[in-house]
């Protein structure tokens, strides 16, 4: 069976798919980058009686870190400790296992955040983000891994180890080896320690749900947050009604609006002023509505209703997943 759907950042075709299950004879955790290299220089050895290597196994959601023979994997999930933090910088130094969600709330603390969030975030690791180049949802504010990774310490599949752990940002020295790993997913190499930019936290967020009729409206909607939010735009997800339909009937959440729309868009703004972000956002909102690019919309006044609205998008892959759908054509894109 195949139909279509949208999804946030992309049209998408869906096929019935059962979730990926794989078996492996077991897993190899360990706590140092030289345990790796040892591991990784005697592949030749074991590749005599295995298929080949994953490094990890968590996410998966498309089946791509799902052993289907006898793969060994290499869990890096002891490797999770911060290395350093400069809070003047904002460079963080961690190593690999070290999950985003515990990132992001240790870094909470000392008023920063991680470039990158997504829904995986309580359980995908630093390292396999960097490895899939994972995007997210702070993605249009702070740009790709590309951008936000700093350096690397990654165990070659010779054993080598090379380490590219540059903290400094402005560095324009010869090659740039770091950015051939990002999104290679463990094919060249396995990270084992990531240095990053973390940006400051920012005091003041507001979030806005709105409805849209086509794609066309929300594509305006788009270019006219850009233009009139500016510097204090965050983030702007749409997603279309029938995912919104599979994320209600697969998991306990409630739509942000009472109406149904065949679009709908998150607009977030993050800055350092309440009543100056807010002034702009609602001159935003009656802008759009007044242009009729929106039918129906609401504002999360406070951040338990902001993580609802949040929620719906933050939970759309696992909801695809319960539905036994996965997404594999991109159509559609903001940006
Ligand atoms: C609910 C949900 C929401 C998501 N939302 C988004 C989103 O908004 N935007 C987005 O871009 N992505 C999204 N994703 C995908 C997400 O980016 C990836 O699942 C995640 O980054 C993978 O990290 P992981 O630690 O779980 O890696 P794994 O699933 O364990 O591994 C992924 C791949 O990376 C390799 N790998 C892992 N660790 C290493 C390492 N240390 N060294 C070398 N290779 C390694 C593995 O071999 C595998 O090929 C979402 C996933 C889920 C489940």
């Amino acid at each position: 069976m195949s139909t279509g759907f949208t999804m946030f950042e992309g049209r998408v075709n869906f096929y019935c798919a059962p979730v990926p299950r794989g078996r492996c004879p077991g897993s190899w955790p360990t706590v140092t980058t030289g345990g790796y290299a040892m591991i990784v220089s005697n592949c030749e050895v074991y590749a005599r009686d295995y298929a080949g290597w994953q490094w990890c196994l968590k996410e998966g959601t498309l089946g791509g870190s799902v052993p289907v023979f006898d793969e060994i994997i290499l869990s890096t999930s002891l490797m999770d400790k911060v290395i350093s933090l400069d809070q003047t910088s904002g460079v963080l130094v961690c190593q690999s296992g070290c999950v985003l969600e515990t990132l992001s709330n240790m870094l909470e603390e000392k008023g920063l955040i991680m470039p990158l969030d997504l829904g995986a975030k309580g359980s995908c690791q630093i390292g396999g983000n960097v490895s899939t180049n994972a995007g997210g949802l702070r993605l249009l504010r702070y740009g790709s891994l590309h951008g936000t990774v700093l350096g690397l310490e990654v165990v070659l599949a010779d054993g080598t180890v090379l380490n590219a752990l540059s903290t400094l940002r402005k560095d324009n020295t010869g090659y740039d080896m770091k950015q051939l790993f990002i999104g290679s997913e463990g094919t060249l190499g396995v990270v084992t320690a990531v240095s990053i930019l973390t940006p400051p936290l920012p005091n003041s967020t507001n979030v806005a749900f709105v409805g849209c009729a086509g794609f066309t409206e929300v594509r305006e909607v788009y270019t006219k947050a850009k233009t009139m939010l500016g510097e204090i735009l965050s983030a702007v997800e749409f997603m279309d009604g029938e995912v919104l339909d599979i994320v209600l009937t697969q998991l306990p959440l409630h739509s942000p609006l009472s109406s149904s729309h065949p679009f709908y868009v998150l607009v977030e703004t993050s800055g350092s002023h309440d009543q100056h972000d807010k002034e702009k956002l609602d001159g935003f909102l009656e802008e759009v509505m007044s242009k009729g690019l929106i039918e129906d919309g609401t504002v999360a006044p406070d951040i338990s209703k902001q993580r609802a609205i949040w929620a719906v998008r933050e939970m759309a892959a696992e909801a695809l997943v319960r539905a036994g759908v996965t997404y594999t054509v991109r159509e559609h894109s903001l940006y």
